[in-house]
């Protein structure tokens, strides 16, 4: 029996490139702490933001993906498919007197502002009203001064004040695209997902997305934040920091390490596994469907990679 059918988690990773080690971490998390439960597991690809899109990168995530033995249920959602259901939220938003046109610019709020959580606290200049002469450039949300605080199943208790800690933040860009924290609750609810598995880079912006949540009445999905790959520097591995691509010839292998690095006790004969002595992709997922403990999960928001040679 499967006390846990109604579970259903996500990977919605945005094609900016290949997926790497740091974006498999949260795959290979959303994806084993949906499949232990007996629950589903959608994946959605966040092309929302134009300009940082590489053309075929969503197509070798998910081949990726596959390779890996990672299937994912139901059909792929794409944000750049899902414009009239950003519009139909921004107007709900809209008509309960939730939102305002701002006409200032980066450097103004530079200027001007105090850094918050994720960049600069919104001063408020336009709440009011456009200053004179001025011409709207994006829409923000009003936000609360009261504490949004949620459980994370990882991190422990997470509290911010909005107001304080965000400012009064966009959900229609100056770019004319819809802000990533609008399109992300849009799509969390169309999806019907209980459960977001996802890098801890994201936890200051569940706030945001909860407030949204409240404001458009959809529901709230339990959240659990994993540690996020750095490099020796600290820095996030992504595009930018030169991450490798996933290694598509040594699929076992690098689920190995990803379930290393979340914390999992592995048995020797998958430990031992290298890129040589290759352990199969099926036999180290059906060590993982029965094995995956999420409380073994190291509750920071940031490891540094593994050094690939530990594991050999
Ligand atoms: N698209 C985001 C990323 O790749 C993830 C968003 C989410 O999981 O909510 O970082």
């Amino acid at each position: 029996m499967n006390l846990h059918s109604h579970y259903r988690g996500r990977f919605a990773p945005s094609p900016t490139g290949p997926l790497h080690f740091g974006s498999l971490v949260a795959a290979v998390g959303s994806y084993l702490d949906a499949r232990a439960q007996g629950g589903q597991w959608l994946v959605r690809i966040e092309d929302i933001d134009t300009p940082r899109v590489i053309p075929g990168a969503a197509d070798d995530i998910l081949r990726t993906l596959e390779r890996l033995g990672m299937h994912w249920d139901g059909a792929v959602m794409l944000q750049s498919q899902r414009q009239e259901a950003y519009r139909a939220a921004l107007e709900q938003l809209r008509h309960g007197d939730w939102l305002y046109p701002c006409a200032c610019t980066r450097r103004e709020i530079a200027d001007s502002a105090l850094h918050g959580v994720d960049g600069f606290v919104y001063p408020g200049r336009c709440r009011e009203g456009l200053p004179d002469g001025r011409t709207p450039r994006a829409t923000r949300v009003r936000v609360a001064s009261t504490a949004i605080a949620f459980d994370d199943a990882i991190q422990g208790t997470i509290s911010q004040n909005l107001a304080h800690d965000v400012g009064d933040f966009v959900v229609w860009r100056a770019d004319g695209l819809f802000a990533y924290q609008l399109a992300v609750v849009v799509d969390d609810a169309a999806q019907g997902i209980t459960d977001i598995v996802r890098g801890a880079d994201l936890l200051d912006s569940t706030p945001r997305q909860i407030y949204l949540q409240q404001r458009l009445g959809l529901p709230t999905p339990r959240y659990a934040h994993l540690p996020v790959a750095v490099s020796a520097r600290g820095e996030k591995l992504s595009k930018q920091t030169l991450a490798r691509a996933i290694d598509t010839q040594h699929p076992a292998h690098e689920i190995i390490k990803a379930l290393a690095f979340l914390g999992q006790t592995l048995p020797d004969g998958l430990a031992s596994s290298t890129e040589t002595s290759n352990a199969s992709v099926e036999e180290a997922w059906r060590w993982a469907h029965t094995h995956w403990d999420r409380s073994r999960i190291p509750r920071r928001r940031t490891i540094q990679a593994i050094d690939e040679t530990t594991l050999r």
